[in-house]
C-alpha cells in the first residue's frame, strides 16, 4: 500500500511544500491536503487588502489548484481533532483521513473572548478573509454616513489595521470615518520608542484618535466597554489582540507548549508523536519561544518539506535553526512604511516600497504553481 502523506492546512509554513507535491506524488505517496479555503490569503498584505490597495486575486494563493494539479487530493474541511495513535485526522464535516506522516499548519486565532455572539459588524482579523468583509462594510456604511470604526489592540497589526482603514476612507464621496484605536497600554508597547512616537504621529496626523491605557473587555454590537465599565459607541469593530495557537493539539491529547501550540522539537516534530511535523503560528518549539509571524513560519518551509520527504523515507531530519532577529516593515496605509530590523528603524514611503516589492515577490513566486 502507498504511504499517505496528510497536509493539514495551507498556510505559511506550507506554502514551499505546497509548490513542491508534486515531487511526493512521483516519489509513489498518495498526498491529501486539507484546506478550510479553496484559497490562503497572504497576512503581510492583509492590511492593505483593507486599505483597498490591493485586491483579494493579488494577495491569496490557490491552494486547491495548486493540490490538484501537483496530482494531489484537496479536502475541504476544518481538522477537528487528531488520533495520533491511530493516525487519523479527523474533520468537522465528520470526514476521517488516516495517515502515515502528518504535517499541521492549522495557525492561530484572535486570542481571549472579548466577543459575544452573535455580534454585528465586529470583525477579528484572522482568518485573514475577515477584512475582505469589513471592507465591504466599512465601504457600505461610510458611503451611507458617518461611522466610526473602531480598533481593539496595540500591536503592529493593529497599527496598520487602523493606517489602512484610514486609507479606505479616501475613497471619493465618502463621508468621513472616524477611526478609534483602543489600547490597553501604549501602542506598540514592545517597540523603541522613537519607533512608538513614529506610529503614533502618523496615525494622529491623519486623525486617528488613540485610546491609550484603555482595557477592554467586551466588544459587543455597537460599543466596545472598557474594563473601568465606560462604553465608546462604534458602528464597525476590528478586533486585533494577538493570537493563540490553534486548540487541535490541545484537544487531540497531543503535548502543547506554554503557549498552547504543538509541542515540537527542533525537526519541527511532535515531542510525543514522531510522525507528525508542524510549522507557523500553531507550534511551541520547544528550545526557544518564537514570536507569531509570517517571518517564522515561512523561514520553516524549507525545513517541513526535507523533513517531510526524510519521514517517508526513513532518511535523517534536518533541524530548524531559528534567528532571533528578522525585519518588520508596517504598512501605514499611507503609503509610508515603518522599517524596523533591531535595532535600526526609519519611517517613510522607501519602507513602503521595499515591503510592497518583498510581498508581490513572495506571492509572485508561489502564484506561478496556479
Ligand atoms: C493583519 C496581520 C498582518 C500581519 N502581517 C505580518 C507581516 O507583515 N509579517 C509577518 O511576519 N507576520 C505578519 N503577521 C503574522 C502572520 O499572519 C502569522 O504569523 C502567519 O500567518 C502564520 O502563518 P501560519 O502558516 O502559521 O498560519 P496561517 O497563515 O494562518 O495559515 C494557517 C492555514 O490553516 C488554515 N486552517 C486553520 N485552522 C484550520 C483547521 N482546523 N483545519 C484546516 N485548516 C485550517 C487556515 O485557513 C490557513 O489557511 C500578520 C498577522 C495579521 C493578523
Amino acid at each position: 500500500m502507498k504511504k499517505r502523506l496528510v497536509i493539514a492546512g495551507a498556510g505559511h509554513a506550507h506554502m514551499l511544500t505546497m509548490s513542491k507535491l508534486d515531487s511526493f506524488v512521483e516519489a509513489g505517496y498518495e498526498v491529501n491536503v486539507i484546506g478550510s479555503l479553496e484559497y490562503h490569503y497572504y497576512s503581510g498584505m492583509g492590511p492593505g487588502l483593507l486599505g483597498k490597495s490591493y485586491s483579494q486575486e493579488e494577495i491569496r494563493f490557490a491552494s486547491k489548484t495548486v493540490a490538484e494539479k501537483m496530482g494531489a487530493t484537496f479536502t475541504p474541511g476544518l481538522v477537528k481533532r487528531i488520533d495520533p495513535v491511530a493516525r487519523r485526522v479527523y474533520l468537522a464535516s465528520g470526514d476521517e483521513l488516516p495517515y502515515d506522516i502528518l504535517s499541521c499548519n492549522l495557525g492561530s486565532q484572535i486570542a481571549g473572548n472579548l466577543t459575544a455572539d452573535p455580534a454585528v459588524d465586529i470583525f477579528p482579523i484572522k482568518p485573514i478573509e475577515n477584512l475582505l468583509q469589513a471592507r465591504q462594510r466599512i465601504l457600505e456604511l461610510g458611503f451611507a454616513k458617518k461611522t466610526t470604526v473602531g480598533v481593539v489592540g496595540g500591536g503592529p497589526s493593529a497599527v496598520e489595521i487602523a493606517g489602512n482603514i484610514w486609507r479606505l476612507g479616501q475613497q471619493p464621496g465618502m463621508n468621513p470615518l472616524e477611526i478609534i484605536v483602543f489600547t490597553g497600554n501604549q501602542l506598540l508597547p514592545d517597540y523603541p520608542s522613537g519607533l512608538r512616537r513614529m506610529a503614533y504621529e502618523s496615525l494622529q496626523e491623519r486623525g486617528v484618535r488613540i485610546e491609550e491605557n484603555c482595557r477592554v473587555k467586551a466588544v459587543e454590537t455597537g460599543r466596545v466597554v472598557a474594563t473601568t465599565g465606560r462604553r465608546y459607541g462604534l458602528d464597525i469593530g476590528l478586533v486585533a489582540i494577538g493570537v493563540t495557537p490553534s486548540t487541535v493539539f490541545k484537544e487531540s491529547g497531543i503535548p502543547i507548549g506554554p503557549d498552547g501550540g504543538m509541542l515540537v522539537n527542533r525537526y519541527l516534530q511532535s515531542s510525543a508523536h514522531p510522525a507528525i511535523f508542524g510549522g507557523g503560528d500553531c507550534i511551541s518549539f520547544a528550545d526557544a519561544q518564537l514570536d507569531k509571524v509570517g517571518v517564522y513560519a515561512v523561514r520553516q518551509g524549507p525545513v517541513i518539506y526535507h523533513n517531510l520527504q526524510a519521514a517517508l523515507r526513513g532518511t535523517k531530519l534536518k533541524p530548524f535553526m531559528p534567528k532571533t532577529n528578522y525585519l518588520q516593515i508596517f504598512n501605514m496605509g499611507d503609503e509610508t512604511g515603518i522599517f524596523y530590523r533591531s535595532p535600526f528603524f526609519f519611517a517613510g514611503r522607501g519602507s513602503f516600497r521595499l515591503k510592497n516589492y518583498i510581498d508581490h515577490k513572495f506571492m509572485k513566486r508561489f502564484q506561478a504553481f496556479e
